[in-house]
């Protein structure tokens, strides 16, 4: 539990969490590619490629042939928000504040009344060059103050918070001086000039714990979907080999709905596909058809206070194994539960089952999306959580190595179809 908290802590933006991944790969031996360079790739060779420095996939090829492709996909991005360029406000009443917009659909109420800070990446001049430097102002820098009750009585009356208005962060008293850019550039290693342009998003301060009257609950950040990223990456590491190449993703923008060059709707995944096959001399639509994808995204675990909001026969619960997501916006069908759940089995991972209530909509994730571009056999997963999309998430400790354990299951595998029969070893 410790080591997905660390995790976690440490990826405050998407740029971080896949800059630590690729930190790991390297340490475990696996070789850096990159995207505009062509790829000579061996057999028993390890590798991983990042896209944006906020997407990765990471790879193995077989020591002898191959016969498709096991993907996870989960995603590096978490509900946020963002800085904008003309970052300070002045005013009113000699207060600075900081501008920002809204990213994905957050919880608004969490964020209020929590020391916050900034992280990213900034782009910089260097000489010649433009760099990327990743940014973490690592201090108490910020804050969303609440509204008295006094001066907002309709604050515990369903109140409707206002982006523009209610959830501007601040800063310090006095002038826009250009102090918080000084302070980016001070904290890239840059002058202010040097500074080209940035992706920067507010980040809590608190770090992960382990709660509850026998520590059965753990509650941090970012736990959609760092939670997921973390088991499967474990699982990806810690498998056998087998005679499918085993492919870790770890994909942007999902929650503002995939369609980036680094997110689940862009051609990332096609393109490794391509590569791959086109390097090994390996016919693509048959290593696709011999594929398939684990789409870990987190999921609803009925809520203590409301557990009307569940389905009266899908309830998923914490501690309870790895929840399967069904219902028109998830990809999971009869075929690629039955996979799944019989390699849960094999591995002794307790399955859970997630429908929407039937006057829901509920969510959408990767599975789907990434299906438009490489199409195979899906599941939608996830781990049971309460508050998705607050900045202060909470799960259950048993579950992230239920995941580890089942991804390693996979990975392992070897898998075929044939006119819908499926074997797994
Ligand atoms: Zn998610």
């Amino acid at each position: 539990m410790n080591d997905l908290l660390t995790f976690i802590d440490r990826s405050p933006s998407p740029f971080h969490a896949v800059d630590n991944l690729c930190r790991e790969l390297a340490e475990a031996g696996y070789t850096r590619l990159s995207e505009s360079s062509s790829w000579q790739l061996a057999h028993g060779g390890k590798y991983f490629v990042t896209r944006n420095g906020s997407a990765l996939l990471a790879f193995r090829i077989p020591r002898a042939g191959f016969t498709g492709f096991l993907f996870s996909a989960s995603h590096s991005d978490a509900p946020t928000f963002r800085v904008k360029e003309n970052a300070e406000m002045a005013g009113p009443d000699g207060y600075l504040r900081l501008n920002t917009e809204g990213y994905g659909g957050m919880l608004c109420a969490p964020w209020l009344d929590r020391p916050l800070t900034v992280a990213g990446r900034v782009l910089v001049q260097a000489g010649d060059a433009i760099e990327t430097r990743l940014v973490y102002v690592d201090r108490d820098l910020l804050m969303i103050p609440n509204v008295a009750i006094h001066m907002n009585r309709d604050a515990n009356n369903g109140y409707k918070y206002d982006r523009k208005s209610d959830m501007v962060p601040l800063l310090g008293l006095g002038k826009d001086t250009g102090a918080f850019r000084a302070l980016i550039a001070q904290t890239a290693g840059c002058t202010e000039a040097d500074i080209l342009g940035w992706d920067l998003v507010l980040a809590p301060r608190e770090k992960g714990l382990v709660w509850g009257l026998d520590n059965e609950f753990v509650s941090s950040p970012r736990l959609d979907d760092l939670q997921c990223a973390y088991g499967c990456f474990r699982g990806f590491l810690a498998a056998k080999d087998s005679d499918s190449i085993p492919v870790f993703a770890l994909l942007d923008n999902e929650e503002v709905g995939s369609l980036t060059k680094q997110g689940a709707d862009g051609t990332f995944l096609s393109d490794l596909v391509d590569r791959i096959c086109a390097a090994l001399g390996k016919d693509r639509a048959t290593a696709v058809a011999n594929s398939f994808l684990v789409s870990a995204d987190n999921a609803h675990a009925v809520h203590p206070n409301h557990p009307e909001y569940a389905d009266p026969t899908h309830r998923p619960v914490m501690n309870g194994g790895i929840v399967i997501k069904h219902g028109t916006r998830y990809a999971t069908d009869a075929a690629a539960q039955a996979v799944f759940t019989a390699l849960c089995r094999q591995a002794d991972v307790p399955v859970q089952h997630f429908f929407n209530r039937s006057d829901m909509a509920g969510g959408s994730t990767l599975g789907n999306i990434a299906n438009a571009h490489v199409s195979m056999n899906t599941v939608d997963i996830g781990l049971p959580q309460l508050a998705m999309h607050s900045c202060f998430e909470t799960a259950g400790v048993k579950d992230t190595d239920y995941l580890v354990k089942a991804m390693t299951a996979f990975y392992g595998a070897c898998l075929r179809e044939e006119n819908g029969r499926f074997t797994l070893a």
